[in-house]
């Protein structure tokens, strides 16, 4: 006779966190709780109820810290004994969220960047995201892509392949002439829809910012803007980090559950690659229009920047000697410009001198100035703060005067002299003066 008594169930247990292993990655495991069980505390770790716990296990696999794992009481670990004795396997659930998930993702490869121009010349942020984009292509072993979309930009495409590209999707048309959200978001929209990319990377320019977030909310994305570094993890996903907080902490932010992710990056953030002269690629024409009656925005006439010559582009300098609150007053400036001068830089600061009033903004180093990466960058009684470094800690060379030794400008300086800079900024410009007198 064979044995009709029902088998018990094979308990699922409840999730616990593992003391010390959570690193706070973003509250992956909340966003993962079926039945909104887990919340979190200030550290940015989970708190479990596990009363309400399902034991779904979802927790545990979206954690990429192996932080979390499931416990049993002792009623339900002799039932898994028996169980075990009995050689019995309850087969798995499906987990259909998971698998759906798998197959949205399938559908997105490759990894596409936004070729910004005004007039058929191209940002350079471009070229730089064509150059972070090869290495996040290379990680996923996809295409990397160029989206072209303007007037006679056909160029364009060439010089992408030289920057690192292996196809250009290019919209070409008078429509596309000036830059106007509503066209240039329907040619996105439509490109994305079509030829689905797993990433898609803009310059986080006027142009980028606009255009980015009105496309993710047009294919129903995520989108982070002003990424300071972006890198692939082994389920390939993007990890975008960026300053958070009031630049207090840096987050890595991950959009897991839609395709494409979708970043911005700030001009001179990302290392400009090497131009690869004669490399070519494919083109993809695609002649998507809208009516130019549909567009409600004319551009009636263009500005240009004034050419006051006042206006200095300190995010493409080489040299830049910056100056902080440590100058005291305005006319102390005029030693930084000396020194300034003899290196062929220009005159930056943090932001404590330009709400004084003592710099214009557009000098402006730091999270809500410019990001710069020149050669040499000279801080001068600037203390270093996260909102001042995350704007130049990628410069080549960081040389920092500060008569505080303890300033956090020096953890990122590559030479730090501890000293007055009224003393220490003339000594050096004296100096340099003297070596170039002697080549002479
Ligand atoms: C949301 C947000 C965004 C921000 N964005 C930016 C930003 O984009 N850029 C930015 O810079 N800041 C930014 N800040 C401000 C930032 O937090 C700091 O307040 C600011 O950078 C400090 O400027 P500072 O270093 O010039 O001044 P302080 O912190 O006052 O430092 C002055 C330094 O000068 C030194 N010093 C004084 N006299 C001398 C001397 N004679 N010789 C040598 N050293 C001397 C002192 O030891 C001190 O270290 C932001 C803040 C917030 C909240
Ligand atoms: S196992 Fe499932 S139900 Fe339990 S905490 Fe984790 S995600 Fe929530
Ligand atoms: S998913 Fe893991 S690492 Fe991230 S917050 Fe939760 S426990 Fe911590």
């Amino acid at each position: 006779m064979s044995d009709t008594t029902p088998k018990p169930k094979r308990p699922r247990g409840r999730a616990h966190l593992l003391a010390g292993k959570c690193i706070a990655c973003g509250a992956r495991c909340e966003s993962s709780c079926p039945v909104n069980c887990i919340s979190m505390n200030d550290a940015g770790e989970p708190v479990i109820q596990e009363d309400k716990c399902i034991g779904c296990v979802k927790c545990v696999k979206v954690c990429p810290a192996q932080a979390l794992e499931m416990s049993f009481s002792p009623a339900e670990l002799a039932i898994l004994a028996e169980l075990d004795k009995s050689g019995s396997v309850t087969p798995e659930e499906p987990d259909e969220e998971a698998a759906d998930l798998a197959r949205l993702q399938a559908r997105y490869r490759g990894v596409w960047v936004f070729i910004e121009q005004a007039e058929g010349e191209p940002a350079k942020v471009s070229w730089e995201l064509l150059g972070k984009g090869r290495e996040l292509a290379g990680k996923l072993g996809v295409e990397l892509c160029a989206l072209v979309i303007g007037h006679q930009v056909e160029p364009l495409c060439q010089e992408a392949f030289r920057y690192g590209a292996t196809t250009a999707y290019l919209v070409d048309g008078p429509l596309y002439r000036n830059y106007r959200t509503q066209p240039y978001l329907e040619a996105c929209h439509h490109l994305i829809m079509q030829y689905k990319p797993e990433v898609v990377l803009m310059g986080a320019t006027s142009m980028g910012r606009d255009l980015a977030g009105a496309v993710a909310t047009r294919v129903g994305t995520g989108l982070t803007a002003d990424c300071t570094g972006l890198d692939i993890d082994d389920k390939r996903n993007l990890m975008q980090t960026r300053p958070a907080f009031g630049g207090n902490i840096m987050a890595t932010i991950m959009c897991d559950k839609y395709r494409p992710q979708m970043a911005t990056v700030r001009p001179h953030v990302m290392q400009m690659p090497k131009q690869q002269p004669g490399a070519t690629g494919k083109i993809i024409r695609c002649d998507f229009t809208i009516p130019e009656e549909s567009v409600l925005v004319k551009v009636l006439e263009i500005l240009k920047d004034s050419d006051s010559g006042q206006h200095i582009d300190i995010g493409g300098a080489e040299f830049i000697v910056s100056g902080g609150r440590g100058l005291m007053g305005p006319e102390n400036f005029d030693i930084l410009k000396e020194l300034a001068d003899e290196l062929g830089g220009v005159v930056g600061g943090s932001r404590s001198a330009v709400d004084a009033g003592w710099l214009g903004h557009d000098r402006q180093v730091g999270q809500t100035g410019k990001t710069v990466r020149p050669k040499i960058y000279i801080a001068c009684g600037i203390s270093g703060a996260i909102q001042h470094l995350v704007g130049m800690q990628d410069s080549d060379l960081v040389i920092a005067i500060n008569r505080d030794k303890d300033a956090p400008i020096f953890e990122v300086a590559h030479y730090g002299i501890v000293g007055d800079l009224f003393q220490v900024v003339p000594a050096l410009t004296r100096k340099i003066r003297a070596l170039k007198q002697k080549k002479r």
